[in-house]
């Protein structure tokens, strides 16, 4: 086919798209209505979760761009539906032209349009940057077993929760700097590292957890973050694979809600971070029973995190159970999950 009449093609629906992105966006991604409503605000990521990560454009209309502070700027619509919705560059141009009243006449191109050099140049390198800044922070780590991991145990134990050598996703950094959302440093901290993996295992980032040097929490605004990752990554499916792979594996959104469940049920259970990511988690191969061990949040973000997920393994063959906590949500209490439920338990004269 003549790649110069596919190119045209997809040149005339970018051209009609221009100046209307922000009717296109709000078509095909609900979960942008916020930030669109409000142009100048951050909300939580639709794609890594976070708390105040993403906004959009000031010429959103024009571009269709977003920027989020874990994943990366996405320099126009089309960039950002394929962030947002896993899609390659045709079917995000199916869709946009679909939406623009276009006709099936339309091809749908082979080839990406020239990115702009400078673009691709700074891209190319903040990715080789983040690579080689995740490589670095790994490798300054302690295994959770190491005699300079002691901040580490010492969390962990605090929480009420037992450590062993098996936690080997999870590491501790010495000092690690705690930068706010405007990109400002604050101060360092020990960190516990964890690495976050694809469903192939490939490492994608690294989620932190600022901690204090006698363990507890750091006192600052985010004390969890996911690492700024590479955009040609994705985090679609992504968890901490916090022990083991298994036949029968559980899923949580917290770390520590994780190792909860391994302790009270002995079964391997992973990380996915937050309700976003754990309706979009992509469980291994050889699982064949996947058991949520969902939050039971007010909010119920916990109940529709579990809801997405279930519809995403209908089709899988595979066994499908969700466990909610079975205590109470403390009055003015957001919600509870299973680390809540261990402590209860092991409290005195609880159930
Ligand atoms: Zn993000």
């Amino acid at each position: 086919m003549d790649t110069k009449i596919q190119r045209l093609d997809a040149d005339e629906v970018r051209r009609r798209a221009a100046g209307r992105w922000d009717q296109i966006l709000r078509s095909l991604a609900p979960e942008l209505h916020d930030a669109l409503d409000k142009p100048k605000k951050h909300f939580p990521c639709p794609v890594h979760g976070g708390k105040d990560g993403l906004r959009v454009f000031k010429n959103v209309a024009e571009t269709g761009g977003v920027v989020c502070n874990t994943c990366g700027p996405k320099a126009d619509g089309f960039a950002t539906l394929r962030w947002l919705k896993g899609w390659t560059f045709p079917e995000a141009l199916r869709e946009v032209d679909a939406v623009l009243g276009g006709g099936p006449a339309v091809l749908v191109p082979v080839v990406t349009l020239p990115a702009k050099q400078v673009d691709r140049a700074a891209r190319d390198q903040r990715n080789a940057d983040l690579r080689e800044y995740t490589k670095k922070l790994w490798a300054e780590s302690a295994p959770i077993m190491d005699e300079k991991a002691e901040v580490l145990r010492r969390y962990l134990n605090g929480r009420g929760l037992a450590v062993t050598e098996d936690i080997y996703a999870l590491r501790l950094h010495p000092s690690l700097p705690y930068v706010d959302e405007d990109g400002k440093f604050v101060a360092r901290y020990p960190a516990m590292i964890a690495r976050v993996a694809a469903p192939d295992n490939a490492r994608i980032t690294l989620h932190r957890t600022y901690l204090t040097e006698d363990g507890h929490k750091a006192p600052v605004e985010s004390a969890k973050k996911v690492l700024p990752y590479p955009d040609d990554l994705t985090m679609h499916g992504a968890a901490i694979r916090v022990s083991r792979s298994a036949v029968v594996l559980g899923i949580s959104e917290g770390i520590e809600t994780a190792l909860a469940v391994t302790e009270l049920f002995d079964i391997p259970c992973w990380a996915a971070i937050n309700a976003t990511l754990l309706g979009g988690f992509e469980p291994p191969a050889e699982t064949q029973w996947l058991m949520v061990f969902a939050d039971k949040d007010v909010s119920q973000a916990g109940e529709r995190a579990a809801d997405t997920l279930w519809e995403k393994m209908l089709d899988r063959g595979i066994r499908f159970t969700v466990h909610y906590p079975p205590i109470d949500v403390p009055e003015g209490e957001k919600g509870v999950d299973w680390l809540d439920y261990k402590l209860a338990c092991s409290a005195p004269g609880k159930p």
